[in-house]
């Protein structure tokens, strides 16, 4: 597909010649997995099959890190020239964007995000990410340390080896790219494993590397479910390190697999429950664009959504009216395949029911609904899995629905009398991925961004971010960072040769 469709019957008549590749790919080749088993993939924007994806198991993992350990150990791609590296990644990244057409559709098919982000924002993020890393390559130095007039000690930075990227199913590309390029552009070769719920444009990208010049080896996608195809990739004595986004519970595991094997490196992307500190001073209008757009964005299917408000009492009604005038007017949820939809599915249906069954805890704690709350039950959105944007007031910091992540269109107000308070609300949380606070007293924004737990801070905004600056958490929203320079060093590690002459 080149044109881009622009309305959804254009779209949907794209959808329906689509022959997504569901196998693994493996060594330069899409090969089925070794034992025949395939998984039937369905869309949750309507329930019709979109593919079927191989069933991969450990002994898929297995050729897929023989592959990878090949790949790295003769150095057909970390001792390549820095600028014919460069070439490489760059090319990669104009194939991406000019796949734009078939990648969003397979992304939105595949998760039900809404069909405008996936081509505004997740296919050239992705892009834009292996862009970025791409010009690296010719610009990573190694150090000289200060020595004695009769010694040199060169401190190397050499690739890790073998990575194993474990992603979810949110921001499929995105997450990959994140994970692919910095590691890439490092040295290293990747066994990737996309989420079961995701696995189509891993698949295509796999393709796309190829046809850019990554060799044959350098990097795997091995698509399967987490304990089948996840876990022997993270227990894999061949494997150096486990780069890992998904949820905290799952992210443990990581920890778990790589003591019980050969202590390989792990980082970790891991959950959150973003606090948004609205001040009696704020500017209400701005908060709660941000409040809206960083929950509902997605479907709130994001780690960092802000998905709890610690509001100042005297101004909660007047934000939560300002809120919800926000999700009518400006983020409407429609089909995912229509262009003017802001909202889409989520992504199957036992994630809707467990966004539904948080929004029944709440009400069977004594919070109410302000707004929304309901599947979408008619119509032609009956058919897939759309969730209102939804408000719960009169929350508590302690209820399940303020400590837990709900991961859907839902966020939760709490009040407070005292900057005190709400700091201690906003850190009264496992989770310390992201933040926002809202006041225009210079002091008070200090005191609270610095006291903020949290790897990223917004001050009077919210989800404002770009490449150039680290992503990832504190607390048990994990550790090691994605994106920026910073992201680099994780797949590396340093070497010391020391001459004396
Ligand atoms: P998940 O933890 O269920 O799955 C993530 C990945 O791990 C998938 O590929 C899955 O197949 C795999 N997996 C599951 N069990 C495994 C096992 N036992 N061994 C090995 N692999 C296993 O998460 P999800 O539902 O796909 O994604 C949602 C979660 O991801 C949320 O908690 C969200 O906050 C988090 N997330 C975090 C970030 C971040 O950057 N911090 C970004 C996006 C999503």
């Amino acid at each position: 597909m080149s044109a881009l469709p622009s309305s959804r019957e254009a779209w949907e008549a794209a959808a329906s010649q689509i022959k997504p590749e569901g196998r693994a790919f493996i060594n330069g080749q899409y090969v089925p997995a070794k034992s025949g088993r395939t998984f039937t993939k369905g869309s949750p924007i309507d329930g019709r099959t979109i593919a079927e994806v191989a069933d991969c198991d450990a002994s898929d993992i297995d050729a897929a890190v023989w592959a990878a350990r090949e790949a790295f150990e003769d150095g057909r791609w970390r001792d390549k020239d820095p600028a014919t590296k460069k070439a490489i990644l760059l090319k990669f990244a104009d194939l991406i964007r000019n796949d734009v057409a078939t990648l969003a559709l397979l992304e939105t098919l595949d998760v039900g995000k809404v069909i405008g982000n996936s081509i505004a924002v997740d296919v050239p993020f992705c892009a834009n990410c292996i862009q970025y890393y791409a010009e690296f390559a010719d610009k990573l130095y190694d150090e000289v340390a200060p020595t004695g007039p009769n010694d040199v000690a060169v401190i190397r930075k050499e690739p890790l080896g073998v990575i194993g990227a474990i992603v979810p199913w949110n921001y499929p590309l995105i997450i990959t790219a994140w994970k692919i390029g910095a590691a890439l552009v490092a040295g290293n070769s990747v066994v990737l494993k996309p989420a079961e719920q995701s696995p189509l444009s891993a698949i295509r990208l796999a393709a796309l590397a190829k046809q850019a010049g990554i060799p044959d080896g350098v990097f795997n996608v091995v698509p399967g479910f987490g304990e089948k195809a996840g876990k022997p990739l993270a227990l894999h004595a061949d494997v150096d390190m486990i780069s890992f986004t998904g949820s905290t519970e799952v992210g443990k595991l990581m920890l778990v697999y790589a003591g019980q094997s050969n202590m390989k490196r792990v980082a970790l992307e891991c959950g959150g429950k973003s606090p948004h500190v609205v001040m009696a001073d704020a500017d209400l209008d701005a908060a709660a664009s941000g409040i809206a757009w960083g929950i509902y964005y997605n479907q709130g299917e994001t780690c960092h959504a802000g998905s709890r408000v610690l509001v100042h009492s005297s101004v909660k009604a007047a934000l939560i009216e300002k809120i919800a005038e926000v999700a009518r007017t400006q983020i409407p949820l429609g089909h995912a395949l229509d262009p003017n939809a802001q909202m889409g599915a989520l992504v199957e249906e036992k994630h809707m029911e467990r966004v539904l069954g948080y929004i029944d805890i709440a009400k069977g704690q004594g919070a109410k609904v302000a707004s929304g709350g309901n599947r979408v039950t008619s119509g032609d959105l009956a058919k897939g899995f759309y969730v209102e944007a939804t408000i719960i007031d009169d929350v508590k910091s302690t209820d399940r629905v303020s400590q837990e992540e709900i991961f859907g269109p839902v966020v939760v107000m709490t009040t407070f009398e005292t900057e005190a308070e709400a700091l201690a609300m906003a850190n009264d949380s496992i989770y310390g991925l992201g933040a926002a606070v809202w006041t225009k007293d210079l002091s008070t924004a200090h005191r609270l961004t610095r006291g903020i737990r949290a790897g990223t801070v917004w001050l009077n905004c919210f989800d404002r971010s770009s490449m150039a600056t680290p992503f990832g958490g504190f607390k048990q929203s994990g550790f090691g960072r994605d994106r920026s320079p910073h992201a680099i060093d994780k797949y590396m590690d340093y070497k010391t040769i020391w001459t004396a002459y």
